[in-house]
């Protein structure tokens, strides 16, 4: 057993977005530690190849839901509650990114990605935070560094992981002291090996080499920084937005 996972066990971990990539990566991680887990996805045929998979890890249920719908939200928790008996950590991870140039970007398709990535959140905070409160837990949102840099035409994405971050600080004073929330906004990180075929992608030398910490980030560093902030002994550590990006927010680029 590790440093960061000797609080964890028996506790259970909800994390939302998790048939696929940092997600799928998170819930190996928290069952790894002996905590339960229970994720919900949209994609229910990957979403139960993935709870097949992670089985063989420990405790694991999975439950098709969209994070978006306010029901299907309330009733995955309550199922989360009858199987478990109880909630620990909320780790708010699904996301959908869209690219589109401004002009062409419609009220609809911005919507959706609000929908997804910010009110997603706020339902799942909303509706495990009696619990939570209950158990002293935490909630961990899954940003981005998006949230304060930009590409062009990722106008929506960026709002939403901007207002993600903004909503953490909000639930760590409105739920605090009883719960801890923080989020992590990590750079780029390779999950090819987490998608469909889970071929690694070919990243080049360049890819690795522009960023201060020499490489591409995996989603085993958000998870090992997941396992952190759920560990109870850190309960100084709330309200935050960690970077995790391998220095490149703090690299400058003119040219
Ligand atoms: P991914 O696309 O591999 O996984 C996202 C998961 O969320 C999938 O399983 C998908 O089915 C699920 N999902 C999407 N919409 C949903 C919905 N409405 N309801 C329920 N589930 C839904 O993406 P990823 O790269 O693993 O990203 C995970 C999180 O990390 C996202 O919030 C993303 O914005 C964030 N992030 C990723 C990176 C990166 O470089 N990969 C960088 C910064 C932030």
């Amino acid at each position: 057993m590790g440093f960061f996972d000797m609080n964890v066990q028996d506790r259970v971990v909800f994390i939302t977005g998790a048939a696929w990539g940092i997600g799928q990566a998170l819930a190996a991680a928290f069952l790894d530690t002996g905590a339960r887990v229970a994720f919900i996805d949209r994609d229910g045929q990957a979403g139960r190849a993935a709870e097949w998979e992670l089985a063989t890890r420990g405790n694991v249920r999975f439950i098709e839901a969209d994070v978006s719908d306010e029901v299907a939200v309330a009733l995955a928790v309550e199922q989360v509650l009858d199987r478990f008996g109880r909630l620990d950590v909320l780790i708010n991870n699904a996301g959908l990114c869209l690219r589109k140039p401004l002009r062409e970007l419609s009220l609809a398709e911005w919507q959706r990605v609000l929908d997804v990535n910010l009110t997603g959140a706020f339902l799942c905070a909303r509706a495990c935070a009696g619990e939570l409160m209950r158990r002293k837990g935490v909630i961990i949102n899954i940003a981005s560094t998006r949230a304060v840099m930009s590409e062009a035409d990722t106008e929506s994405y960026a709002a939403s992981k901007g207002g993600l971050v903004a909503l953490t600080h909000a639930l760590a004073v409105s739920l605090g002291p009883d719960v801890r929330v923080n989020s992590i906004s990590p750079g780029w990180i390779d999950v090819s090996v987490w998608r469909p075929g889970g071929f690694q992608e070919k990243l080049s030398e360049a890819d690795h080499r522009q960023h201060p910490a020499g490489r591409v980030g995996v989603p085993a560093d958000v998870a090992r920084l997941a396992l952190f902030l759920a560990d109870p002994s850190n309960n100084f550590l709330t309200g935050q937005n960690l970077t995790l990006d391998g220095g490149m927010t703090r690299k400058m680029i003119y040219q």
